[in-house]
């Protein structure tokens, strides 16, 4: 049994570890073409970036390796494969409730991580990407990769989710952490500006978080920004 949970998490260690190469380095190729140029100089920064974010990788893997071993061995989670387990409307609303309860926490979490001394031991690193690549996007101290490795194996005990579902969670998580930081915005700018953009944070706003710190702290939502008034809008250098 302690092998199967041993191979279990090495799996799901690896699977995070490719994932994010995959991902990172695909949206890197990208930014070599449509910003030729970014990455000059910034070599020694991307190798302390894939490093951290490997690292992150490792601890990601952990809870979730543990997890996927008690979903498959005892039941675990209310992870459910049966379509009509649920009505049909629960699954968009199944990936909403987990987006905005990963933004909420991620948002709290990230306020105290701006605090001078939680600042210094667990959020330095992540900012010392001046400015961050694709690479960056799991670039974070082992303390807070911690947090953030705990918010889906935790939601799958309180949150039924469909496992396709719990795939398109995981994956927005993927992209949307890759493409915030990679230094230009892939949405087209009237979607960016428009009612619904006004909600959603994508790369603009989330580079306003690394170019002034204190502002723009939320992860996939607007919403905890707009309502404690940390929201300073867009990038405007940024989306020229
Ligand atoms: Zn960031
Ligand atoms: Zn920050």
């Amino acid at each position: 049994m302690l092998s199967a949970l041993l191979l279990s998490t090495l799996a799901m260690i690896a699977i995070v570890a490719l994932r994010y190469l995959a991902v990172s380095g695909a949206f890197a190729v990208l930014t070599a073409r449509v910003r030729p140029g970014y990455h000059a100089g910034l070599r020694p920064q991307i190798r302390r970036e894939i490093g951290w974010s490997l690292a992150s990788a490792a601890i990601f893997g952990i809870p979730a390796g543990v997890v996927a071993f008690g979903w498959d061995r005892f039941g675990w989670t209310l992870i459910y494969s049966d379509w009509t387990d649920y009505p049909l409307w629960y699954l968009p609303l199944s990936v909403f409730i987990y987006l905005f309860a990963h933004d909420t926490w991620f948002y709290w979490t990230h306020r105290l991580m701006h605090r001078p001394k939680v600042f210094r031991a667990a959020h330095a690193v992540h900012h010392a990407s001046r400015p961050p690549t694709a690479w960056a996007a799991m670039s974070f101290h082992p303390i807070e990769a911690l947090t953030g490795a705990v918010v889906v194996p935790v939601l799958v005990f309180i949150v039924p989710i469909h496992i396709a579902m719990l795939g398109v969670v995981l994956a927005v998580m993927t992209v949307m952490g890759v493409t915030n930081h990679m230094g230009w915005e892939m949405f087209p700018r009237w979607l960016v500006r428009s009612a619904v953009g006004g909600w959603i944070i994508t790369a603009s706003h989330h580079q306003l978080h690394h170019e002034r710190y204190k502002c723009n702290y939320g992860l996939y939502f607007r919403f905890w920004d707009r309502l404690c008034k940390t929201d300073r809008g867009l990038s405007e250098s940024f989306l020229r």
